[in-house]
């Protein structure tokens, strides 16, 4: 089964795209802070990560850099709020391999962890 992190420091938010991702056939662990993810990552190694840019303890781009430090391979989609544009350019720079404007957009979630996991989202079969 493979493993997404859901990285957010709002708690409703996480449980709305684990809740998600469950039901999609995926294996969910979460994470509340940019710490707890870089932590999280190393034991874990999840397939794909989701996760939100403005945390408290470590913000979501150092979090970023310090797993694809670890992970050169690592799949990590973020989320932004609007108006984060200048941010989501470092965050793709960094290596992020997608974002995600909120609000929550099931569809637009489904799609993008398809894509970065390079699976075909509509037919659920490996490329
Ligand atoms: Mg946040």
């Amino acid at each position: 089964m493979l493993k997404i992190m859901v990285v957010d420091d709002a708690q409703f938010m996480r449980l709305r795209v684990s809740k998600l991702l469950i039901k999609h056939g995926y294996e969910v662990v979460e994470a509340g802070d940019g710490a707890a993810a870089v932590q999280t990552y190393r034991q874990l190694k999840p397939d794909a990560v989701l996760m939100d840019i403005t945390m408290p303890i470590k913000d979501g781009l150092t979090a970023l850099s310090e797993i694809r430090q670890f992970d050169p391979q690592a799949k990590v989609i973020m989320l932004t709020a609007l108006g984060q544009q200048a941010i989501v350019l470092k965050a793709m720079q960094a290596g992020a391999k997608d974002f995600l404007v909120k609000p929550f957009d099931p569809e637009r979630i489904m799609k993008s962890v398809q894509k970065v996991l390079k699976r075909n989202y509509e037919l659920g079969i490996r490329n």
